[in-house]
């Protein structure tokens, strides 16, 4: 099991604490509870690692446990891609993998339990009532007229809501607790209601489904969980939690500790906005590499060990914030620097004839795969008398610091040699450059000991003939703002939606060697970024290209100038 166990943090203090007091026999059991209503994101790697990192630290235990109370949001499809995810991270549930709806047994009897000590009761208020009858942060709320319904009364209504004698929301289940208190979780909360829906699991057993809040709690108490680890907002719920747990009379309750999730720049973390962009079209589905889901990372080409350093680094705290997206893509950087192989690609050729190099000549010059890792070795790369650069390596008419190509100029080209642009030749009708004329220096080969003259810019390039067709998709951040995440009203955020978050070029060359790129590697094309096959859209005969991220690090940028 991958281990994100790394620094300590305040959860670990309090368990460090549990263990020395023998709160629970020296027991560290947690789970990860995803509702099953959308794919994971990055937010959730966060408490993955959390969870299953910290029962590793402790030779705990971590369960997966879907909480699928909610029948009409949920889907198999869900499931199945959040089992995914939890492996692809490098984590394991073993044989604890588990359902709330496997519990709604045991549930409805704690519910029953609950009626009989005269602390839950049937209510026929609409939910408009209730919302009414609730009140506000400032104003107590007001006791249901049905409040003090005889328990027998309750249990028979109870059973006959089971039974299914009753229409869709005309009453509910609620707790006995306190209309007046000043955590409104604890006004008298809903803990059943009736719906008939086909649940994913259960199907059509049950007209009567648990609330959350409810389930919640008593799923945890069910696996023996120590500690229960949660985001801050279910702080004003840990009350409610334990009040059932106490009035149910339940030992060795598990201990919930909350921390602050996970928010990210330029991008969003509400399951509800992702599933509009998936639905709508915006995007191109949950896995659409431009998505802050875990499926999109991946096909992006993000390995696991980057997202799990990440996690590693921004920590648990106390207190919400926001982190910068450019350190989520300075650990995949970091990551990918020690394993991508070094390649030249073309990503908008600009044809460059050699006037000097032979026409039938093919030279197989010598490339290191990466500078970094030596034990990558090197590969052969073909030089001929036509080769492509990059459009924007040449400019006709150059400011003072271009140090790339200009007429009369001259670059080195990497691994090969110095060449000198002579002429520039233009579409007659368009004035469009089509093709530069240039002279290389025979004496100027790569590595050989007289090839010592030095010039100031270094081109990647690829030969013509041997160049291989890709297309290449370069993303940006799918917000504009940084911020897109505090828009308060609910379609406000459509106005931020980046226009430009993909560019996608189809006329790329990259080195011949690509040719048999696979899915397990990754690339930096020197310059460019860094770049991996599209799972979904590359074959063989038609190679695709995703970036990963680009070179420029930002984030270093930031912390050298800190320092
Ligand atoms: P919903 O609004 O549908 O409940 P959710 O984001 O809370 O969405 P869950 O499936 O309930 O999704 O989340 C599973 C677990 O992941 C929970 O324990 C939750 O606290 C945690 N989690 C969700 N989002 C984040 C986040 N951004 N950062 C850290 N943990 C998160
Ligand atoms: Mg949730």
């Amino acid at each position: 099991m991958a281990a994100n166990t790394g620094s300590t943090n305040f959860i670990h203090a309090i368990i460090n604490e549990d263990l020395r007091t023998g709160y629970y026999g020296g027991r560290v059991h947690t789970r990860f509870p995803p509702e099953p209503n959308g794919y994971l994101h990055i937010g959730h790697a966060k408490s993955i690692c959390l969870n299953f990192g910290t029962a590793a630290l402790y030779n705990g235990l971590c369960n997966l446990r879907f909480d699928d109370t909610n029948p009409s949001k949920e889907e198999v499809e869900f499931v199945e891609s959040i089992k995914e995810d939890v492996r692809w991270l490098g984590f394991d549930w073993e044989d604890r993998l588990y359902y709330a709806s496997d519990y709604f047994e045991q549930l409805y009897e704690f519910a029953v339990q609950l009626i009989k000590l005269g602390r839950a009761y049937v209510c026929d208020l609409s939910a408009e009532e209730i919302r009414e009858y609730r009140g506000t942060l400032t104003q107590p709320g007001r006791n249901s007229p049905y409040r003090d319904r005889s328990v027998e009364e309750n249990l028979d209504l109870f059973r006959r809501m089971r039974d299914g004698e009753f229409e869709d929301g005309s009453r509910v289940l609620r707790a006995k607790i306190d209309m007046a208190s000043p955590n409104l979780n604890l006004r008298d909360p809903v803990m059943y209601r009736i719906m008939r829906q086909t649940h994913h699991r259960t199907g059509d057993k049950w007209c009567i489904y648990p609330m959350y809040d409810f389930a919640h709690p008593l799923s945890d108490y069910l696996e023996g969980i120590t500690h229960s680890i949660c985001t801050l907002e279910f702080e004003d719920h840990r009350p409610l939690y334990n009040w059932y747990l106490e009035t149910l009379g339940l030992e060795n309750r598990p201990k919930q500790i909350e921390f602050a999730r996970l928010n990210l720049t330029h991008t969003v973390m509400s399951k509800r906005i992702l599933r509009q962009l998936v639905e709508e079209g915006i995007v191109n589905g949950w896995d659409d590499p431009r998505m802050p889901t875990i499926s999109g990372l991946r096909r992006r080409g993000v390995t696991p060990a980057a997202i799990r350093d990440f996690c590693d680094r921004i920590g648990v705290a106390k207190s919400n914030s926001t982190v910068d997206i450019g350190l989520l893509e300075h650990c995949i950087r970091e990551d990918l620097n020690k394993n991508a192989y070094r390649v030249m690609a073309v990503l908008r050729p600009l044809k460059v004839v050699i006037e000097n190099y032979p026409e039938d000549l093919v030279e197989e010059l010598d490339a290191e795969n990466n500078p970094e890792n030596p034990e990558m070795g090197t590969r052969k790369i073909p030089f001929s008398r036509v080769l492509y650069i990059e459009q924007d390596d040449f400019l006709e008419d150059p400011p003072k610091k271009f140090f790339r190509l200009s007429p009369g100029k001259e670059v080195r080209l990497k691994h090969a040699y110095i060449i000198k642009c002579e002429r520039v030749i233009k579409d007659e009708k368009t004035g469009e450059i089509i093709e530069l004329r240039c002279t290389y220096d025979p004496t100027t080969k790569s590595g050989m000991e007289f090839g010592n003259r030095k010039v100031k810019g270094t081109l990647h390039w690829v030969s013509a003939r041997h160049a291989v067709k890709a297309e290449v998709r370069l993303f940006n951040h799918l917000f504009l703002d940084p911020y897109p995440d505090e828009e308060k009203d609910e379609q406000g955020y459509r106005a931020l939606i980046n226009p430009n978050s993909m560019e996608v070029l189809t006329s790329c060359m990259v080195e011949p060697g690509l040719a048999d790129a696979t899915l397990d590697k990754r690339y930096q094309f020197l310059r460019q970024g860094y770049f991996a096959l599209d799972p979904k859209d590359s074959s063989p005969g038609n190679l695709v290209f995703n970036r990963i991220v680009s070179l420029r690090d930002s984030w270093a940028k930031i912390r050298d100038s800190e320092n």
